[in-house]
């Protein structure tokens, strides 16, 4: 049999009508003929289903058009009601209210059964309740669910686009790949991964991208995309924000053992085969898929005859902590792909820096030709120099997409096994390998921070359990109470790389994002690793989330009441939520209580008995006015400073401000440069953003023209979270000289990891030197030890130990003159025995290098801190920090 011949037959020569407007479009938008693909040169004719075209008004990679969120909706629901083969679900809302949904794509009679499909793969997703017959049975009868998901990244425009062809195309044609893709496979989508992103973007691109031609009159993109994130969006590992827990609740009801996550950078296609460093927790059948898929995808599409399809050095398998990784982490496949994009729908001149990373390294005396250049993984690299379209990009990403999904159609029972097997491996070695558990002692004093941890342990599907009585194992004796986390459970790898320290497996290999992000030592919460395979036949009750319950307690001869600081972040909502309510709080310890408790008057029992409970802190009576030294807790007058230009560390500090209800202005370069801040405010945030004192001042460079992020009746989704008449060109050195104002007149001015060289760079904290490591450091986010020196200083209350672990956040390196050694309040010790997880090359660099630092200045205070108390929703344990100094801003 000749094999080929008929697997292109049916492309060439269909029955099937086709639209000759969509071929010749396509044709005239294609840049170059090598730029598409037999798969998608063609669109069938439906006189039933409505074509993206019937609806939109346009084809998909028509020039100088970007779609609305709301319209891609209408189009997938039009689609919806008109194919018995498409469905739309609701997973949620936004942070703006938009609708997060799922379209689901099958043949009919599958998708009229989907539930008893959803429950096959639930099954095999979960093999602890049949035998290995029972499974084969399963997958005799399963489907494989094939999830893509484009926009997650609101700048990288192309694949919202252009699912909504592949939708179509999946509904309709009868070629013999998508008949195949659709008798074998259930294809899922989600059209938008943040849909408020995509919209602010779109509005973005109509108002000043629509003009652009080449690279050289960048405009650049909006200031947000969705309400608090950028890019982090698909760096949340704790699912904080709305869209990404809607998305990772609905996995975990669906269980498709393949996500396909779709972006846009580099040139033409790379398609993600999970290089070193490799998370070596992860089965290792994945290892062998990845490579299986992205190989099928590059060879497929260059036989095509499409250059620039490649896999391999580029992004790798390392942090766990990317969106799309939810499936990996749940025994499934993770597929990403990166397309060439523009940023918008504009046919742009494009070349290939040579300097771009990802191979093509220059030898001495060479010009690199960076990512054009040919290397193993690259056969048939990229042109250094093209004209490039928003349909190049879709015609790459969908035969990519169709190759990927043509695989998985060829092989459905292959998948079906493999993830029925990682699911399987992951319970058997839960048995077979230490550790064999983790124990959360229920004795330790904050539960809210335990709380915290097992609720996004929950989130992730991962089992806990209640112990029902003490348990004794080889570390030690835990009382009743304790959480215990089996590692005999389908979850149980994803919970060992979440609580586990990382071993970095080669300082010389450089990795994407984050080398750490130990739950424990980022949320300051003990949880103990058991070697003990006793620990897997604890007696527990598995918990559905973990609610601590508040207690106020009161009694006849009451005087005050106290509730005793135990390091909660919840501390400060409390505080925020009886703003009108007296309170002091302890700077000493008293045998009843640590330092940091409040202390409330006898009569705001009625107010504080909710509060707490609400809070799950404690209220207890006290029967004489303390004898420690108290100071009153006043609510400063709060601003968080924000750029135009890297709004998004400053989003994180938002979110958590705005999670523990303590309120605040945004401030911009407007304000600073208004003058006058001491009027308004008594602390003053900057968070971490941009890299260095000059970017902070001078930030975005003025463009040909003012670009202005206002609300208009043309432009309605921009001009929120601030608004300006020109993002460009900073505060300046006027607003830096507010800023020292600020400062002297009274001010307190905290500063925030690589804001910290700020003070420094312009004469704020004349005294302070901040400088960078060497070029042989490399410390990409681990945690790290740091000393605590001034432990009654305000900063610290709810800290009792000297040492307390902290993420290393890139932070300069600070230099205090001899004399003022007494300002550094927090010092990192240094060396590699401090590095608690993760990687840092050169750590004697930081030896005993300040870590926060208090200069007091004119009538006020700079409060440095290299580190960032407040990273991502991460490093919980540090929250506390800067919620101290803002709250204690007149005590410390
Ligand atoms: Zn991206």
């Amino acid at each position: 049999m000749r094999l080929a011949p008929l697997f292109f037959l049916p492309l060439l020569l269909q029955a099937q009508p086709m639209d000759p407007d969509f071929a010749k479009s396509v044709k005239a938008w294609t840049t170059k003929p090598e730029f598409i693909s037999p798969l998608v040169d063609h669109l069938p004719l439906s006189t039933t289903v409505p074509s993206p075209k019937e609806i939109l008004g346009h084809h998909i990679g028509a020039p100088k058009i970007l779609t609305y969120y709301a319209d891609m909706l209408k189009y997938y629901r039009a689609l919806a009601a008109k194919s018995p083969r498409v469905r739309v679900i609701d997973i949620g809302k936004t942070d703006e209210g938009r609708e997060s949904v799922v379209v689901v794509i099958a043949d009919e009679a599958t998708l009229r059964d989907i539930d008893t499909y959803r429950h096959y793969l639930a099954q095999l997703a979960d093999p602890r309740q049949f035998t290995e017959q029972q499974a084969y049975e399963i997958i005799g009868k399963a489907k494989p669910i094939y999830h893509l998901m484009g926009g997650l990244h609101s700048g990288e425009t192309g694949p919202a686009e252009m699912l909504m062809e592949l939708a179509y195309r999946l509904a309709t044609e009868d070629s013999r790949i998508v008949r195949s893709i659709r008798d074998h496979l259930i294809v899922t989508i989600t059209p938008a991964a943040d849909p408020d992103g995509r919209d602010r973007y779109v509005d973005w691109y109509y108002r000043y991208k629509i003009d652009e031609t080449s690279e050289d009159d960048n405009m650049g993109g909006p200031p947000y995309w969705g309400k608090y994130i950028f890019h982090d969006d698909n760096r949340d590992i704790n699912y904080s924000q709305l869209p990404m827990r809607n998305l990772l609740a609905w996995y975990l009801g669906w269980h498709p053992p393949i996500m396909h996550d779709l972006h846009e950078s580099v040139p033409f296609l790379y398609t993600f085969s999970g290089q070193a460093p490799q998370e070596p927790g992860l089965d290792p059948i994945l290892y062998g898929e990845l490579p299986w898929f992205a190989n099928f995808e590059m060879e497929q599409m260059t036989k095509y005859g499409m250059p620039g399809v490649w896999t391999h050095g580029y992004v790798d398998m390392w942090s766990p902590g990317y969106l799309g990784f939810m499936s990996s982490n749940h025994n499934g496949m993770l597929r990403m792909f990166e397309t060439f994009g523009n940023g918008g729908a504009n046919t742009m001149h494009r070349r290939i820096r040579p300097d771009t990373s990802g191979g093509g390294e220059a030898l001495p005396g060479q010009a690199s030709q960076g990512m054009a250049a040919r290397e193993w993984y690259r056969p048939l690299p990229p042109y250094a120099e093209v004209d490039w379209s928003i349909r190049n990009n879709t015609n790459y990403m969908e035969t990519g997409v169709l190759s990927g999904m043509q695989l998985a159609a060829a092989f459905p029972e292959i998948v079906l096994e493999n993830f029925y097997k990682k699911s399987l491996h992951s319970i058997e070695a839960g048995k077979k390998e230490a550790p064999y558990g983790y124990v959360i002692p229920s004795d330790q004093p904050d539960e809210t921070r335990i709380a915290m941890v097992v609720n996004i342990l929950r989130l992730q599907g991962i089992e806990v359990g209640r112990a029902l009585s003490e348990i004794k194992l080889k570390e030690g004796t835990f009382p009743a109470r304790s959480l215990v986390i089996k590692r005999d459970q389908p979850y149980g790898r994803l919970a060992k790389i979440l609580l586990e320290k990382q071993v970095y497996p080669d300082p010389q290999l450089r990795t994407y994002d984050d080398s750490a992000w130990t739950m424990g030592l980022m949320a300051h919460v003990k949880i103990v690793e058991s070697a003990d395979q006793a620990v897997l036949s604890v007696p527990t009750a598995l918990i559905d989330r973990y609610d601590p319950a508040g207690k106020a307690i009161t009694s006849p001869n009451v005087v005050a009441y106290v509730v005793p600081d135990q390091g909660s972040i919840r501390m400060a909502t409390l505080r925020y939520r009886l703003k009108d309510v007296p309170v002091k709080v302890a700077e000493q310890a008293s045998a009843a209580f640590p330092a940091g408790s409040y202390i409330f008057e006898a009569n705001a029992f009625a107010k504080l008995k909710p509060a707490v409970e609400s809070l799950g802190l404690t209220a207890l009576p006290l029967d004489g006015q303390p004898t420690v030294p108290t100071h009153d807790v006043p609510l400063p007058r709060l601003a968080v400073y924000s750029t135009w230009g890297l709004t998004q560390d400053v989003g994180w500090v938002r979110y958590a401000f705005d999670y523990f209800e303590a309120p605040y202005d945004l401030i911009f370069k407007e304000r600073a440069k208004k003058g006058n801040l001491r009027a308004d405010y008594d602390v003053i945030v900057i968070p971490s953003q941009g890299g260095s004192g000059k970017s902070l001042v001078y930030d975005i460079a003025p463009k040909s023209k003012p670009l202005a992020y206002t609300k208009t009746d043309k432009f309605k989704f921009l001009g929120d979270y601030g608004s300006s008449d020109d993002i460009t060109g900073g505060m300046g050195l006027e607003g830096a000289a507010e800023f020292r104002k600020f400062v002297e007149q009274g001010g307190v001015l905290i500063t925030l990891g690589d804001a910290s060289s700020f003070p420094d760079d312009y004469g704020i904290a004349r005294t302070i030197e901040s400088g960078r490591p060497s070029a042989q450091f490399y410390a990409p986010g681990p945690i790290v030890n740091a000393e605590i020196l001034k432990q009654t200083n305000p900063i610290f209350y709810g800290y009792t130990d000297k040492m307390t672990s902290v993420r290393w956040a890139n932070g300069p390196l600070l230099t205090v003159p001899r004399t003022d050694r007494g300002q550094i309040l927090m010092q990192f010790p240094g060396g590699d025995t401090n590095v608690l997880s993760g990687l840092m090359r050169g750590s004697n660099e930081i030896r005993n290098r300040p870590a926060i630092v208090d200069v007091p200045v004119g009538k006020g205070k700079v409060i440095l801190f290299a580190t960032n108390p407040c990273y991502r929703w991460q490093n919980f344990g540090e929250f506390r920090m800067l919620f101290n100094a803002v709250l204690n801003y007149k005590n410390l």
